[in-house]
């Protein structure tokens, strides 16, 4: 637990990664060996599966509005 927390309160840094496209948790090691990792604007993504990836790849900006709501 060396991580720099966020505010007091703030659980742990996770060791996982939220689908920008879907709002599924997956874990970024996972992810970046089966190939569903993206990086854009110097921000690394990962994602549950291919169609996630695919869907931000064609398009990442409407999954990074700060009123998307992820779904499945
Ligand atoms: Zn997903």
């Amino acid at each position: 637990m060396n991580e720099p927390a966020g505010r007091p309160g703030d659980p742990p840094p996770p060791a996982t990664a939220i689908d920008p496209v879907c709002g599924m948790a997956v874990a970024p090691a996972v992810a970046r060996a089966r190939g569903l990792h993206s990086r854009y604007r110097e921000v690394d993504y990962f994602f549950c599966g291919r169609g996630c990836k695919l869907d931000f790849d064609d398009d990442p900006e409407p999954y990074l509005e700060p009123g998307y709501l992820p779904r499945m």
